[in-house]
């Protein structure tokens, strides 16, 4: 079924692997993390007991850098039964404060296709994560000049969605979101009336993954790259 996207005033994008590179460095952070901790276990099942860990304090320390720092720590306390040395402990902090140095690396057309659409939308965007680092990254991306708003959520679910239309006065029916994760950036969107256009990235993290079924019927178009999204708004 073809999207109508003749009512769109606002465009909503996400920040993290839809703006910039983001989740192929927590990957090499978990490389790293096994590498420190393969004297207790296996890379694959430190792989796994990272993930629950992340997840289990998520609703503690949110999304983010920091809060995967302190899962890192507290897995390393727990697998090695409050025996890892200081080494470990330093170096896992190291791992994360580089983690939030990193530069910031566009992805592929992102600065062309919000100059052109700037001229015809209100940009903004709406990302998850920590509030002080999102706030770097933008400023570090150089496109903080395209957004009207910046939002940084700490759950992108319908209500979250919401709650952030009413507060900029726009209806569903006026709003796309552009992102890369399923479960965050188009279901809810869908959900609720808006419009949403997926752009995969390479990986996505396990939290983020959604199944065949929970797409199934709904109306939405995948692009290969964000330089898609201004042809098809025409
Ligand atoms: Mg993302």
């Amino acid at each position: 079924m073809a999207v109508d996207y003749s009512n769109i005033k606002v465009i909503g994008f996400d920040a993290d692997d839809t703006l910039w590179v983001n989740e192929t460095y927590f990957r090499e952070a978990e490389e790293e993390v096994g590498k420190l901790l393969s004297h207790y276990e296996t890379p694959n099942k430190i792989d796994q007991e990272l993930f629950k860990m992340e997840i289990k304090n998520l609703p503690t320390y949110g999304y983010g850098v920091k809060g995967f720092i302190l899962s890192m720590i507290e897995l390393a306390i727990e697998l090695s039964n409050g025996t890892v040395s200081n080494t470990v402990l330093s170096k896992m902090l190291d791992i994360g404060k580089e983690m939030i140095n990193k530069p910031i690396e566009l992805l592929d057309g992102v600065p062309q296709v919000l100059k052109t659409l700037t001229k015809d939308y209100r940009l903004i965007v709406a990302t998850k994560g920590d509030l002080l680092d999102q706030e770097r990254k933008l400023e570090k991306s150089g496109l903080i000049d395209y957004f009207h708003h910046i939002e940084v959520l700490s759950e992108k679910q319908e209500v979250n969605y919401t709650k952030l239309l009413k507060h900029l006065d726009i209806k569903p029916a006026e709003f796309l979101m552009i992102g890369n994760s399923l479960k965050s950036d188009i279901l809810p969107l869908i959900n609720i009336g808006a419009r949403a256009i997926h752009v995969p990235f390479h990986t996505t993290w396990e939290h983020e993954k959604v199944t065949k079924n929970d797409t199934n019927g709904l109306n939405f178009e995948t692009v290969k790259s964000i330089t898609e999204i201004t042809s098809i708004l025409g």
